[in-house]
């Protein structure tokens, strides 16, 4: 089953050098999720042939413009090509306004319903379905601002078929898996649930944190994930700046990333005053060598 994250920008406040302002896809078991819609993220997702149609939550960090400004376009585009299904947003405070004030001055009303979904600054499950949940992460950024922590829920224990005796129940298969033992009407036990079973598989998680001040608490809420995206907008020679402006550096980043033990961090959101990302990849691979940069396009895949 997929859990796969495709960048469609990653640079900070403004496009630069071919570089799109922030937007990501996450695909996971069949549902098209996307985080942030910088502008130019339509023209991102057809180049990656992502189903437009098919994206049903946007999770919106802050109302920075390089962080929703593309949504517009997406919004009419999805009604021109005749969307029926709802669309559900979540963001801050303002989103809707924004979004009606356009509808209502082109006056048009789309053909699909919006769900509008206010943030709040304290963390919290906003999203859950039988297989994850979405849970904010809290940002230290200059407006309301959080990150997005991707989780899959525990799964089942898997069956050891070669170990199932000849005719054995699918009602008893269906307990195997919930982690019950298989018993007679008396309360004997027939089978050990252990003997029949192999453990579950690891449930993935994506942590995403938006723009955001270096705070060495978040290590505690995304202790473990699979993959940590980490804005990193500047070197380290812009360390002062990086606080004043209520962002972080490359070196952050990964020092967050080594605190927290993720197994992968991805670093984006790059100040337009960087052609070249080397000295930040090499910044970061310093403290935490698994790292990498998020280029545009590029896809990060969580196995199972
Ligand atoms: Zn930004
Ligand atoms: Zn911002």
């Amino acid at each position: 089953m997929s859990f796969q994250l495709t960048i469609l920008g990653a640079s900070g406040a403004i496009p630069a050098y071919g570089r799109f302002t922030t937007a990501q896809h996450l695909l996971l078991e069949n549902r098209h999720f996307l985080i942030d819609c910088g502008e130019g993220t339509q023209h991102q997702l057809s180049k990656v042939n992502i189903p437009v149609q098919r994206i049903s939550h946007i999770f919106v960090s802050h109302l920075h413009g390089d962080h929703y400004l593309g949504l517009m376009g997406l919004l009419f585009s999805m009604h021109l090509n005749h969307r029926e299904a709802p669309l559900h947003l979540y963001s801050f405070k303002g989103l809707d306004e924004i979004i009606l004030a356009q509808l209502k001055y082109s006056r048009s009303t789309l053909n699909y319903e919006l769900c509008f979904h206010e943030l709040t600054s304290d963390r919290k499950v906003i999203f859950s379905d039988d297989v994850l949940t979405v849970e904010t992460i809290p940002m230290d950024h200059r407006i309301p601002c959080c990150g997005f922590l991707f989780r899959e829920k525990p799964k089942p224990r898997r069956i050891a078929r070669e170990m199932l005796p000849d005719q054995f129940k699918l009602q008893d298969i269906l307990k195997l898996k919930s982690g019950s033992d298989i018993i007679d009407e008396s309360g004997k036990i027939l089978y050990y649930n252990k003997d029949l079973t192999l453990e579950p598989r690891p449930s993935r998680s994506y942590a995403y944190c938006s723009d955001t001040r270096y705070n060495p608490l978040l290590g505690s809420v995304v202790a473990g994930v699979d993959l940590l995206y980490h804005e990193a907008t500047f070197m380290d020679t812009e360390r002062t700046k990086a606080a004043d402006t209520f962002h972080s550096t490359a070196i952050q980043a990964a020092t967050l990333a080594l605190s927290a033990s993720v197994k992968k961090l991805i670093i984006g959101h790059f100040s337009a005053r960087y052609r070249e990302l080397d000295g930040l990849l090499a910044e970061a691979q310093s403290i935490f060598p698994s790292t990498e940069l998020a280029i545009e396009c590029r896809t990060f895949e969580i196995d199972a």
